[in-house]
């Protein structure tokens, strides 16, 4: 979020001793002498407007940092000074400087950002966790460990077992595709380079917290800000709304229209029949074989891409076989 200064406007306090309301900065009460006191609070002269001072000597007042008391006799003196206006008194140790930094309304709401994918989320600021919470944090990492410990137990105990094919399955896969006109959607920068373009609407796309050409900008409510000398600076967050044109086109782009399969049993596969058309490929061809094997614990699938290996496990032929502690064929070699 940018932070704007708007301007500075003076301040008033209140005295102890008679109840003067006095200027921001003015250090005596104007009406009874009393010298302001440590802990008195700036207030705004009308909480509902913003006067703001013009005069720059008075500005640069307000921007210099918060006043300080002297450590002596308590009067109240510039940021800058380095001895009392009052008792002399050196004031570059000991002195306290005024608060400041306080926002003097409440009801000041900055602008909430819309969340969009583009902008990163400002991570909410985290209570300490309860002593329950990380009891309970700790209970579920151990249960983790356990259990990640049990899962490659079981994945690296292996079974040697002597075992039949009993069946073998293969299944080829092309995708057949074509080059043709297609209507897509996107923001003006990504489009294709030859696509045809013929609508495009003015969108909203992201939220930036600095200042961009040609966007919206929204400002939350003005607030005024303590500054510690009298003065409050009055200030507005405000975020930009930045929005791009979102275009409909036309491309030229490969297509898959239709997927052609083979498949069947044996060892003996082949690739799908395909006659091209104008304007067509094939996509990336897939394979996949399955053999069953049959032994004395019971049936396992194994599949495979490697069609050299799967030509070996010709029916009623006998191998070897690892299989992993969740029933999974991990490796499978002919018997010698
Ligand atoms: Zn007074
Ligand atoms: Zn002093």
């Amino acid at each position: 979020m940018a932070r704007k200064v708007l301007g500075y406007i003076e301040l008033v306090w209140t005295c102890d001793s008679c109840g003067t309301r006095n200027p921001g900065a003015i250090k005596s009460c104007t009406a009874c002498g009393a010298p302001q006191p440590i802990g008195v609070k700036f207030e705004k002269v009308d909480p509902d407007t913003f006067n703001f001072i013009k005069d720059e000597a008075l500005v640069r007042q307000a921007q210099a940092g918060p006043d300080k008391h002297c450590p002596y006799c308590g009067t109240r003196n510039l940021a800058e000074a380095e001895t009392c206006i009052k008792c002399g008194g050196d004031l570059t140790v000991g002195a306290t400087s005024r608060p400041s930094g306080v926002i003097l309304e409440d009801d000041a709401v900055p602008p909430q950002p819309q969340k969009t994918a583009t902008q990163p989320e400002v991570a909410p600021q985290r209570k300490p966790l309860p002593k329950w919470a990380l009891i309970v944090i700790a209970l579920v990492l151990l249960a983790c460990c356990v259990s990640g410990v049990v899962y490659f137990t079981r994945m690296s105990q292996t079974d040697q077992l002597d075992a039949t094919v009993t069946q073998t399955y293969w299944q080829r896969q092309v995708a057949l595709e074509a080059y043709q006109l297609v209507k897509a959607n996107d923001w003006e920068d990504l489009i294709p380079p030859n696509a045809n373009i013929y609508d495009c609407q003015l969108r909203h796309r992201y939220n930036s917290d600095t200042p961009v050409q040609d966007a919206t900008e929204v400002c939350g409510e003005p607030y005024t800000v303590d500054t510690g000398t009298g003065f409050g600076e009055v200030a507005q967050d405000c975020y930009y709304e930045v929005y791009e044109y979102y275009c409909t086109y036309d491309t030229m782009q490969w297509v898959v229209i239709n997927t052609l399969v083979e498949d069947g049993y044996g060892t003996n596969a082949i690739w799908p029949s395909t006659s091209l058309g104008m304007s067509q490929r094939l996509g990336t061809p897939t394979e996949r074989y399955t053999i069953t094997f049959t032994t004395n614990s019971g049936e396992y699938d194994y599949s495979t891409t490697d069609y050299n290996l799967f030509q070996q496990a010709s029916q009623g032929s006998d191998w070897v076989i690892e299989v992993n502690g969740f029933g999974d064929v991990t490796s499978i070699s002919r018997e010698p």
